[in-house]
């Protein structure tokens, strides 16, 4: 009997091979450093190329993740070592404090008495605090504690109100061995860090964000019924410009496209014109990249009012000085001269980079991880290259199926 296949990254592409080869019959570990599964999509707003939310993806996916017993999930873990070889593979996981167990049962009186508030990047979601539900669509649909801030046992309000005995404040984390038969590696992307452009100025101006914490922004907006504000002074923005090629395709930061980050911009601006009238956005590109079905959405955003869209690289982003929100300096291509313009918040359309965690893995020029290095673990999706959901999918029921084969 062959060990199971373990999967480090339960994201939309480590779900996908998870339950494809447990429908085959095969045993599966998904282990995922988060506290919920669905990596990024779980905290979109909605998702081209259908403009749906993602729900539509994800629901799906728990659903047969839920009912299928051949899978066991880890959340808050992650891998410490790998030893052993392809077939018999020995696996060190540390799996984070759990300061709230599976009695569980999503009331959220723990997050109504938490004092503590929760900042960062990933701090979308019905409340910010340090006793929280990670984002609108977790799964497991549990709430957690930020153990890094939570004030434990001098504060103690969430364990008095929890009627369930779900809250365990002196929980430890713990190490487990696992035995894999191979490993898929589906770890995904993360954001180039925007501040090392330091002419676009995302540090010190709130209201210049990157693309992602503008999909987290529509998200909130949409599951809270609330106008978009921008954050400097909660006003309602009019005009928002998009930067494309943020560090993609520069040599002094990432040589490559991020693929994806032209058709996320498009999807933004169409979003603004459908839900938020009255808003006017404007992209700023070097050539905008949709392709296939995506080039559909491209089509409507040329005919919409609401949005332009301007050939030239944006040079520089100032703050100005007579109160009249961020000046863009650009190139506009086609008009042949240079553009001073006003706005009111500005998205930086960013690259991805690779999330890594294994050294041994062989990574290419660009830092992505390269398939096939190592016999037996088979890197799959976004950590390879930038790529979309409908890509990503295709990627990991191919990786399944190398996988299942002895
Ligand atoms: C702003 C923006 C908007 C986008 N919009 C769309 C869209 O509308 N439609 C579309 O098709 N694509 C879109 N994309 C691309 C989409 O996000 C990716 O295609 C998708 O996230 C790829 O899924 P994945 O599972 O490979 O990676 P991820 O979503 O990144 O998931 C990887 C998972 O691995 C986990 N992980 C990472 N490291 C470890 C570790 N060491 N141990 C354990 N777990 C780990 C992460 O926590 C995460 O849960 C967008 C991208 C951006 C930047």
């Amino acid at each position: 009997m062959d060990f199971p296949i373990l999967i480090v990254g339960g994201g939309i592409s480590g779900i996908t091979a998870a339950v494809e080869l447990a429908e085959t019959g095969r045993e599966v570990l998904l282990v995922e450093k988060e506290p919920y599964l669905g990596g990024n999509v779980a905290g979109f707003n909605n998702y081209f190329p259908k403009l749906c939310p993602p729900a539509c993806g994800l629901e799906i996916n728990f659903r047969r993740i839920r009912s299928n017993p051949l899978i066991s999930y880890y959340t808050s873990a992650e891998v410490q070592e790998i030893s052993g070889t392809k077939g018999e593979f020995r696996v060190t996981i540390s799996v984070g404090a759990r300061l709230i167990n599976n009695r569980c049962t999503s009331c959220g009186k723990c997050t109504e008495v938490c004092p503590v508030d929760r900042e960062g990047p990933d701090s979308y979601g019905p409340a910010k605090k340090a006793a929280y539900i990670p984002g609108g669509l977790a799964f497991p649909m549990k709430y957690t504690i930020d153990a890094e801030i939570c004030q434990k046992e001098a504060c103690g309000k969430c364990v008095e109100v929890c009627d369930y005995n779900a809250i365990q404040l002196d929980a430890r984390p713990v190490e487990i061995e696992l035995r894999a038969h191979r490993i898929i590696v589906a770890t995904g992307w993360r954001l180039y860090d925007a501040s090392r452009i330091e002419n676009y100025r995302y540090a010190g101006e709130p209201d210049v964000v990157t693309n992602l914490e503008f999909e987290h922004l529509l998200a909130t907006c949409e599951r809270e019924h609330k106008k978009l504000t921008r954050p400097s002074d909660g006003e309602t923005p009019k005009r928002i410009a998009f930067v494309q090629c943020a560090g993609s395709r520069d040599v002094n930061h990432l040589p490559y496209c991020s693929a994806v980050c032209c058709s996320a911009s498009v999807k933004h601006a169409l979003t603004l014109a459908e839900s938020y009238p009255g808003i006017m956005a404007e992209i700023f590109y070097i050539d905008l990249r949709l392709t296939g079905r995506n080039e559909k959405l491209l089509n409507k955003a040329e005919q919409d009012d609401a949005i332009k869209l301007t050939k030239g690289k944006v040079g520089r982003i100032e703050r100005d000085k007579n109160g009249n929100g961020l000046i863009l300096e650009v190139e506009d291509i086609m008009a042949g001269t240079r553009r001073m313009d006003s706005f009111d918040m500005v998205v930086l359309a960013m690259g991805l980079v690779p999330n890594r965690f294994l050294p041994a893995i062989t990574t290419n020029e660009n830092g992505f991880y390269s398939a096939g290095q190592i016999q037996g673990i088979y890197p799959v999706a976004s950590c390879k290259r930038p790529m979309d959901v409908a890509s990503s999918v295709k990627d990991a029921t191919a990786a399944a199926l190398k996988a299942m084969h002895r």
